[in-house]
């Protein structure tokens, strides 16, 4: 197949290139992202392969189609970017990636917490300076606190296996409890309540749903333990960032690591004069040294990216062969 990519990096264009080497589909490799101003870039491809941050509404995906492309193969697991119904009526199939590397999530979820809990980030500058002081640099340690997930599905639970490992105690909110597991691991499933109530980290790795949109708010913050950290790889849309701002302030929260945060789309899409950077929440939560951000970089490893290049080109082989 014929198959234009979007938004590549050249990490994007090694994985894809060396998955593709046993397979033989034409690879053509685009830096825009697809969305309504690029999508003539598309002309006489079969398929196009956007990632996360497209844009692919009901006028793009039918001038694609008119296009001539067949396919959309998202490398990514979310596809709220998409219009699936609108796919649908233009007749384009749509091709995902559910799961390449949960370990990828989980290990930056601790990378987060390690730094947050031993402040090695706030060291790492001071060292940098020539200054050696340990003054407001102690920590805590993990082994015997209480670390808890909210969503133990595949990232969550390697969260737990990780945790385990540090001697935590364990607890998990997940509407759909799986005993054998929660035995195997060795963790307690719990009520949102409970978990908010009784952790001293709490790890969110639940999807952003209308049910879990701002499931940490200004309540739940307050019936947190004092000083939990918090760490979200999960979707920004689950916390309400003006509510963690003030908890930040009342010193309520210890710690907080976010990859994702809500105005995540404003500053991706900040190079379309369409999406502009909408307000300085992200400023504000970057001005206290107990918040540490990253740029959405949890699946950014090598066996992430050859999963999700493997998996996009057999799911290219599989509509081809239909
Ligand atoms: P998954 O589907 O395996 O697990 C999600 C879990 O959340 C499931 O067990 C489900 O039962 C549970 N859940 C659903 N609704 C819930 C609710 N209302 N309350 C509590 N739990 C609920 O997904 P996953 O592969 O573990 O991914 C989790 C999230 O991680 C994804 O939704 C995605 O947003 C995020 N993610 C981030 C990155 C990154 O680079 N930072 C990469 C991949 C995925």
């Amino acid at each position: 197949m014929r198959i234009a990519v979007f938004d590549t990096h050249p990490y994007d264009e090694q994985a894809l290139s060396a998955a593709n080497a046993s397979v033989g589909h034409s690879l053509d490799f685009f830096e825009e992202r697809l969305y309504d101003k690029t999508v003539e870039l598309a002309k006489g491809f079969d398929a196009v392969c956007p990632f996360i941050n497209c844009r692919l509404g009901a006028v793009v995906l039918a001038r694609l189609a008119q296009l001539g492309v067949e396919l959309v193969l998202l490398r990514a697991a979310g596809f709220n970017g998409i219009d699936i119904a609108a796919a649908g009526q233009a007749g384009i199939c749509v091709a995902r990636v559910p799961a390449y590397s949960p370990e990828a999530v989980a290990e930056h979820a601790f990378a987060l917490l390690l730094t947050l809990v031993r402040k090695t980030h706030r060291a790492y500058n001071r060292v940098r300076d020539q200054n050696f002081s340990l003054d407001g640099l102690e920590g805590f340690t993990l082994h015997g606190r209480t670390f808890a997930v909210l969503g133990a599905g595949r990232i969550g639970l390697c969260a737990l296996r990780i945790a385990r490992g540090f001697g935590c105690r364990l607890l998990a909110y997940d509407p759909y409890e799986n005993p054998q597991v929660a035995a195997e691991i060795g963790f307690e499933y719990a009520s949102v309540e409970r978990v908010l109530r009784e952790a001293n980290v709490i790890s969110l790795h639940l999807p952003l749903t209308d049910q879990t949109h701002h499931l940490i708010n200004a309540e739940a913050l307050a019936g947190m333990c004092r000083c939990v950290v918090i760490i979200n790889t999960s979707r920004g849309g689950l916390i309400d960032s003006a509510a963690l701002i003030e908890a930040l302030k009342r010193g309520q929260v210890g710690g907080v690591g976010l990859d994702v945060y809500e105005m995540e789309e404003g500053v991706f899409f900040n190079d379309l004069s369409d999406r502009p950077l909408q307000d300085d929440t992200l400023a504000r939560l970057m001005s206290f040294p107990n918040a540490l951000i990253t740029s959405h970089q949890g699946f950014l490893t090598c066996e992430a990216l050859h999963a999700i290049a493997v998996t996009t080109l057999e799911s290219a082989t599989a509509f081809e062969r239909h």
